[in-house]
């Protein structure tokens, strides 16, 4: 028989709760629930690797849960499940509420670019008879972390009669894969002496990619010229067409459970397609909602939201602007009446490193999504800074639905920080909010995620579609 609790320990659990670990909390039927939820969320993670890919998976699942594309003059009505791309690199999709729209929409959006290594315009070269790939990387990457590991290579080239040709090589078992070198131990005496940030160059990030020649005794590059005969035969390509390809060097391993207990995911490019996967999984699911629901999955996120994909850009706007014209509502009243999650990941905190972190506003992995208030660096510069009212709405419903959230933030104060696109929606007129799930080894090859982060993560969104 346990004591009665002293009054001081009663006044503690009621005036200062201490978070509990998600495996605590969690009944066993939900923590299976979060297992299989992983299982589909790897098959995601290694079906689509890059923007391209992720457009056209979602997209194919939203047309199998009875989305249909979102045509100049579609009707709309309550009820009806629509979508649109923005050219193959963006997808939005929506989900007609009951409530007058004029009263704003629920949106989440997330990113599904992810930090890679792409090709240049000029990629192929042969050094010493072996064929290279000159890269330049893209999004935020330590370099030296992507070097002597299996990488694979994605993406659209566009020939000169306008065909395009799609690439995935590397990633099956019966494919060849790339890779970069890095120097042996015993040779690195000098490399050793450089800062780690410059330990891998950015023009060292060269993709081995052949080494036998072409057989003749005329010409002088004929390792290259071996690699442009076999590109020619597969692909139908010349050296010219590179110039209008977009080809994305990314890991060629599967994502996996990671731990005895199988309680995490390792794999490539969870931020953010964890948060990108659980808030289109939310959408999938949601049927006749009180409010629009509103899912984007924007590009470029990973090198500051520009570009025709990215969400600085006008195609939110018009989506939200269209369906207000559906209804003859004007879209600027929709933006400003609109409630959103900035659906992206935040780093949790990592024992071997605690020192960029203040422990007590850190995230935690197995403690549930991350709320994130602000982000930005130094003085808070570059955030948008969500108003304690609209936390106080997202916190009564998550509270509401048992849903499990902490806080976070990114580093200690003066320790560095960043940005997502919270920062963009909010100079809309709407109020936002950063949610996600907490990530260890983040813009790695191999980042980390708790499974009942993610299932957490998705049941909030789900939750915040419906409300
Ligand atoms: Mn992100
Ligand atoms: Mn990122």
């Amino acid at each position: 028989m346990s004591k009665d609790k002293s009054p001081a320990k009663l006044l503690e659990e009621k005036l200062i709760p201490k978070p509990k670990h998600a495996g605590l909390l969690l009944t066993s039927n939900e923590l299976d629930n979060s297992h299989a939820f992983s299982e589909r969320y790897k098959c995601f993670l290694n079906a689509a690797k890059t923007e391209r890919e992720s457009v056209k998976f979602t997209v194919e699942e939203a047309k199998k849960h009875g989305f249909v594309e979102f045509t100049d003059g579609l009707k709309l009505q309550t009820g009806m499940k629509i979508y649109r791309t923005n050219r193959g690199k963006s997808a939005l999709f929506a989900v007609i509420g009951k409530e007058d729209i004029s009263r704003g929409v629920n949106l989440i959006a997330a990113h599904i670019d992810c930090p890679r290594i792409d090709l240049k315009q000029h990629p192929l070269y042969e050094e010493r008879e072996i064929a290279y790939f000159k890269t330049h990387y893209y999004g935020g990457i330590k370099k030296y972390q992507w070097t002597a590991i299996p990488l694979s290579l994605h993406g659209v080239i566009i020939k000169k009669d306008g065909e395009t040709i799609e690439v995935n090589i590397g990633e099956r078992d019966d494919e060849p894969c790339f890779v970069i070198s890095d120097l042996l131990p015993h040779l690195s005496g000098e490399q050793n002496k450089r800062t780690l940030n410059e330990g891998i160059k950015g023009e060292e990030l060269n993709l081995i990619i052949g080494s036998m020649p072409f057989v003749d005794d005329e010409i002088s590059n004929k390792v290259k010229l071996n690699i442009a005969n076999i590109l020619f035969e597969k692909y139908g390509i010349v050296e010219q067409d590179f110039v209008s390809a977009e080809l994305e060097i990314v890991p060629a391993f599967k994502a996996r459970d990671v731990g005895f207990d199988r309680s995490m995911v390792g794999g490539y490019g969870h931020d953010d397609r964890v948060c990108a996967y659980t808030a289109f999984e939310g959408i999938l699911e949601t049927e006749n909602p009180e409010r629009t629901a509103i899912c984007i999955l924007t590009d470029k996120e990973e090198t500051g939201s520009d570009g025709n994909t990215g969400l600085k850009a006008a195609y939110l706007r018009y989506f939200i602007a269209d369906i207000a014209d559906s209804f003859g509502v004007k879209y600027r009243t929709v933006l400003e009446r609109t409630r959103c999650l900035s659906a992206d990941v935040n780093a949790a905190f990592d024992p071997t490193f605690p020192d960029v972190v203040e422990k007590g506003n850190a995230s935690y992995i197995n403690y549930g999504l991350v709320m994130t208030k602000y982000t930005g660096s130094r003085g808070k510069a570059g955030t948008s800074d969500c108003s304690a009212e609209f936390i106080g709405v997202v916190r009564k419903l998550f509270e509401d639905n048992n849903i499990l959230y902490q806080t976070g933030e990114l580093g200690k104060v003066d320790f560095g920080g960043g940005g997502t696109v919270a920062a963009y929606l909010a100079n809309l007129g709407m109020d936002v909010l950063d949610i996600g799930v907490p990530v260890i080894s983040m813009h790695s090859p191999f980042e980390l995620v708790a499974k009942t982060d993610v299932y957490e993560t998705y049941k909030g969104f789900k939750a915040f579609y419906n409300a």
